[in-house]
């Protein structure tokens, strides 16, 4: 079978995947079906402006296979640059992911969140996916040992899709450290998405979702958030603006 092949755009510095919601789908369900490893990241303007700080991070998101556009600023970036880009929410695409999984009988493992959160999210997977094959759970809260016994039990087990939701950059570090070893494991940073799988935690309701302003909704929810995203997207979607005026002159000159 001939894989798709990916069509890209740097914002920053960092390749986003113009794939629609299906394309993407279509392109990991290819991966599984050739018995081939990925690494997706739900790539957002945060992650951008910390993958240009930090130079490990920001060489583990220009590795990854597949860098979805997760959420408006990802989007409103590439308006900028003249592109109409749909909007993948990582958390819908990962949960499709999971419906493939149960109906064509690839395992999964599930890394991540607190221990309750974890089992409840897996407990409430199961019951909506009958054949749903989750071979390893573990929660995300673990010391540097402990570390190295849940990688090894990952390895050991090997379930073909492992979501790790240990928000970002951790989630990325630690899959890329263990996809050295893995290579025909596809892998998966989820975030907050089994404390919304669990129920702990509500997604927003549906008309900010229609409006691309989910985040919004979590920042005035989660003050602590809001002080996390607030300065950081204005000040990306200007960096992309000036990125793409020096990209135009370049290209007159
Ligand atoms: N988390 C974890 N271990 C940690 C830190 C965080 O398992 O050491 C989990 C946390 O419980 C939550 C998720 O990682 O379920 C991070 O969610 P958040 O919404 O902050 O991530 P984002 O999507 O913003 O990157």
């Amino acid at each position: 079978m001939e894989l798709m092949q990916r069509i890209t755009e740097p914002v920053l510095g960092f390749e986003v995947d113009l794939f629609d919601f299906n394309e993407a789908m279509i392109f990991v369900h290819q991966h599984l079906k050739e018995n081939k490893g990925l690494h997706i990241v739900t790539i957002n303007p945060e992650m951008i402006s910390l993958g240009n700080k930090n130079n490990e991070f920001g060489r583990i998101l220009n590795e990854a296979d597949l860098s979805i556009p997760d959420g408006v600023g990802i989007k409103l970036a590439l308006r900028i640059k003249g592109i109409k880009q749909e909007n993948i929410p990582g958390i819908e695409f990962s949960k499709k992911l999971i419906s493939l999984c149960a109906l064509e009988g690839y395992t999964i493992g599930l890394v991540g969140a607190k221990e309750e959160v974890v089992q409840q999210a897996a407990a409430n997977l199961r019951k909506e996916f009958e054949n749903l094959n989750i071979t390893y759970i573990h929660n995300g809260y673990f010391d540097e040992n402990q570390e190295e016994t849940v990688k090894e039990e990952i390895k050991n087990l090997a379930p073909r899709v492992v979501f790790v939701a240990l928000g970002a950059p951790k989630q990325e570090i630690f899959i890329s450290q263990l996809k050295e070893q893995m290579r025909h494991t596809i892998f998966v940073g989820v975030g907050g998405s089994f404390d919304v799988w669990s129920g702990k935690v509500k997604r927003a309701p549906e008309i900010y979702q229609k409006l691309g302003l989910e985040w919004l909704y979590r920042a005035i929810k989660e003050p602590a958030r809001f002080k996390r995203i607030f300065p950081a997207l204005p000040l990306f979607l200007i960096r992309v603006i000036m990125e793409t005026v020096h990209e135009s002159w370049v290209k007159i000159r």
